[in-house]
């Protein structure tokens, strides 16, 4: 019986020539590296929660009525009873984890990263999966402007790095649940005559999650909507208050965004500011995405605190990054390949490569016994800078031969000096 990986998921492995970019470790471990680091130059510490969490947590906190929680969960009841959902993204637990460790009398504002996988049951295809990840952050604690723009520009910061262009960052506000509430009333009392014209996936929202009838990708939709009534002109003072500064501070820091009076994002807990990252590569296909959420530690069973965060999909950068052609990073090689050539050299090397590895030099060394020429192109194969090869002859005069897999010239060094040579 061979089995192959669930539907939805893939391997992720060694670099190989060909390999989809997707599938490859060496750039896995880049972006994620490329992530701490911007996290930590921004002062955000990794925090790690479990891939499942109670079921009521993740099915309130994302809300009843969004297309994650009615499509989408993998949901499941344990031996002992418990129900519990993997997770579909990551604010939820983290906000649990904020709340279970009472993190907020630590320090005023907490600042969170954290990087890993989510499950979602969704119909596969290109840059969708079942189980895809998510690099995210969560600023809590601070209610300002300031914070939104800081989790934007953190976001936009690690697309730079990455080399990645062709961005759009798109802005929005969904003003407080009251203001929200109000213009819920008013969008279904627009729609309500129209839901012949509209897709059956719009009717469904207009029953269960209205607002979410503005996000549909429908023409039919799309054409009607230019006539819905606009969230903006529901609005509170303070709601526009806070999103002319926050429009202002992204000018300030040379961050260029568009408005999209329509974006309002896959979560209920969204207040205020609510932002997407489109990819112009991938047919402005969201990258990843994010929003203030000020009741949500409240919903949670925390202390009222204000949040805003946002989680980046990370397959699909490494979509965007190879379809724009930029030149990924390949996985750095060894600093030398052992070839031993016979039983003894073998027993030799074995001790040898222990040392060079003490030494601190980045070595392997064939474990197969064979030929010679076998032997060189794995050392290539590995990217190796040297081959260190040992036969009898050198074995009894305590010397290596030292190939140099790019020049190709080869040279005699005693065992002593090697890890010098070689590093
Ligand atoms: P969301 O949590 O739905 O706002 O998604 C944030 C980002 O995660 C999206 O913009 C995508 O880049 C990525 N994402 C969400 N769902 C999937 C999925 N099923 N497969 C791959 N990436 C996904």
């Amino acid at each position: 019986m061979r089995y192959a990986p669930p539907k939805g998921t893939y391997d992720i492995l060694p670099p190989a020539p060909g390999r989809d970019a997707v599938q490859n470790s060496a750039l896995w471990q880049w972006l994620e590296t490329s992530f701490r680091e911007i996290c930590r130059q921004y002062g955000y510490s990794e925090i790690r929660t479990p891939i499942f969490e109670s079921h009521d947590l993740i099915h309130r906190s994302v809300g009843e009525g969004t297309d994650i929680v009615a499509k989408e969960t993998f949901d499941f009841i344990t031996k002992g009873n418990d129900a519990l959902t993997l997770r579909p993204e990551g604010t939820a637990g983290v906000m649990r984890a904020f709340v279970s460790n009472r993190l907020y009398i630590e320090r005023p504002v907490t600042k969170l990263y954290y990087i890993g996988p989510n499950f979602r049951y969704e119909r596969p295809q290109k840059g969708r999966y079942r189980q895809h990840h998510q690099a995210g952050a969560e600023l809590l604690g601070a209610s300002g402007p300031e914070a939104d723009a800081e989790v934007i520009a953190l976001a936009c910061g690690f697309y730079a790095r990455l080399g990645l262009t062709d961005l759009k960052v798109k802005l929005n506000t969904v003003g407080t649940p009251e203001s929200r509430a109000e213009y819920v009333k008013a969008l279904r009392t627009w729609a309500e005559p129209l839901l012949p014209q509209m897709s059956g996936e719009n009717n469904r929202r207009f029953a269960q999650n209205a607002l979410r009838m503005l996000d549909s990708k429908e023409p039919q939709d799309i054409a009607l909507l230019a006539t819905a009534p606009s969230l903006s002109d529901y609005l509170d003072e303070a709601s526009q208050t806070h999103f002319a500064a926050v429009k202002g501070y992204l000018t300030a820091m040379g961050l260029p965004y568009e408005e999209d009076p329509r974006l309002v994002r896959g979560f209920d807990y969204y207040t205020h500011t609510v932002f997407e990252i489109q990819s112009v590569v991938l047919g402005d296909k969201a990258l990843g995405g994010g929003g203030r959420y000020n009741g949500l530690i409240e919903a949670v069973g925390g202390p009222a605190t204000p949040g805003i965060g946002f989680g980046l999909g990370l397959e699909r950068v490494l979509l965007a990054l190879e379809e724009t052609g930029i030149s990924l990073p390949t996985a750095s090689g060894l600093d030398a390949f052992l070839c031993p050539l016979g039983e003894a050299a073998r027993a030799s090397c074995v001790t040898l490569l222990a040392h060079l590895r003490a030494e601190g030099v980045v070595c392997d060394m064939d474990y197969t016994g064979r030929r010679m020429k076998a032997m060189l192109e794995q050392a290539d194969q590995c990217k190796a800078r040297f081959a260190v090869i040992l036969g009898d002859d050198e074995l009894a005069q305590g010397v290596a031969t030292v190939r140099d897999m790019i020049t190709k010239v080869q040279e005699v060094a005693p065992l002593e000096s090697l890890s010098r040579l070689l590093m």
